[in-house]
């Protein structure tokens, strides 16, 4: 039976967090003498930003729990997905001591985050068609994995993992938390994990306004769990970690959901002609079927292929140093007039082979440390 105490670090279960102000007195009428705030206003004629913010970002749960389907009490925000993130290591894994397990190729922040806190990483790859090895990743669990990453669809292959090799995890995983990474599931034609929260209390599922919302300027990321866990990431949390103007946006995105749909339908239309038009390319050898808002496609020449792209100022994520993803580029799904230009730039006469361009001798990447992206 999955524990949550038992998860926790001893020193996380015992803290008592810091009290805010906002969090001694809630009500919005009266004579704010409490926080040391400027009473006068702002240095900005951009409204007035003087007063601290919710600490809990009670009106954004309120409007965001129905639109998911869950209770506000099963809901943290965050400054960007990072947060939750990196929250969830320092909540559960000791330095030294306790392990994060990954699938590569994956998103580059959950080793990031480990790393910044000196913690292990065990990695299990996903399988050639970027599907979850399952029955190796249950042998690599131990008593010290305390966090199993999913990302699902997952970057930067783009595909959804298999449903059966998700809950397989979670049935088996009964000392750690499964956290299923859904950045882009509102371009995938799938319900969402957070319809099993009930069900498993080991699960974590994280989502962002920074794809389909289009508010990645705002850095605000959703993680759903249960309310136990919610409320252990609300005591380690920064107390203010989202600012009044990002509150004040989301709530209004929020009422705006129908055009969120009707942008990831624009954008689910244009990834099929995007698709489509890359398909006829010569230099094009495969392009991953894609469940998200990009495209990974493996050219002839990636290399020279990206920096003959870069030349035209048509800018896409070289991913062929990465695991699995041999000759690819991460290319994101633009707009109509943004892919046609990318088509026409690839159509025009074949790019020279990267090593032609280069002095002999530099061109040393599989031997640098790679460095993680964040996005
Ligand atoms: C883009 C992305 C995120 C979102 O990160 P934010 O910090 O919320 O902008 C999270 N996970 C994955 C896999 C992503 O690709």
């Amino acid at each position: 039976m999955f524990q949550l105490a038992t998860l926790l670090r001893p020193h996380i279960a015992a803290l008592v967090p810091y009290s805010s102000a906002r969090d001694e007195y809630t009500g919005t009428e009266g004579v704010f003498l409490d926080a040391n705030e400027n009473p006068l206003g702002s240095t900005t004629t951009e409204g007035d930003y003087n007063r601290y913010p919710d600490p809990h970002q009670q009106a954004i749960k309120q409007r965001l729990a129905p639109i998911k389907g869950v209770r506000p009490e099963q809901v943290f925000l965050g400054n960007g997905s990072d947060e939750p993130i990196d929250l969830l290591v320092r909540a559960t894994c000791t330095p030294g001591q306790d392990q994060i397990l990954i699938m590569p190729p994956t998103y580059g922040m959950y080793e990031v985050s480990a790393s910044i806190n000196d913690v292990a990483i065990t990695k299990v790859p996903l399988t050639p068609d970027f599907q979850v090895d399952t029955d190796a990743v249950l042998a690599a669990i131990t008593d010290t994995t305390k966090l199993i990453f999913l990302c699902s669809p997952n970057n930067p292959s783009g595909n959804l993992l298999q449903p059966d090799a998700i809950r397989r995890i979670l049935d088996a995983a009964q000392t750690a938390l499964v956290i299923v990474d859904e950045a882009y599931i509102d371009f995938a034609d799938v319900p969402s994990w957070t319809a099993q929260l009930d069900a498993y209390p080991n699960l974590v599922v994280l989502q962002t306004f920074s794809k389909a919302w289009g508010l990645a300027g705002l850095r605000l990321g959703m993680c759903f769990a249960s309310p136990e866990l919610i409320a252990v990431m609300n005591k380690i949390k920064p107390p203010y970690n989202i600012s009044a103007p990002t509150q004040a946006l989301a709530l209004d995105a929020l009422t705006h959901e129908a055009d969120k749909r009707q942008m990831v339908t624009e954008i689910m239309d244009e990834r099929q002609w995007l698709s489509d038009a890359l398909q006829t390319l010569p230099t094009v050898q495969q392009i991953h079927p894609s469940d998200a808002n990009f495209l990974l496609v493996r050219f002839t020449d990636a290399k020279g292929t990206f920096a003959y792209l870069i030349e035209q100022q048509v800018i896409v994520r070289d991913r062929s140093s990465v695991k699995l993803c041999d000759g690819c580029l991460r290319i994101t799904v633009g707009t109509r007039t943004e892919n046609e230009r990318l088509i026409d730039v690839l159509r025009q006469p074949a790019p020279v082979p990267a090593e032609a361009q280069l002095p002999l001798g530099t061109d040393d990447e599989a031997t640098k440390p790679e460095p993680v992206s964040n996005s």
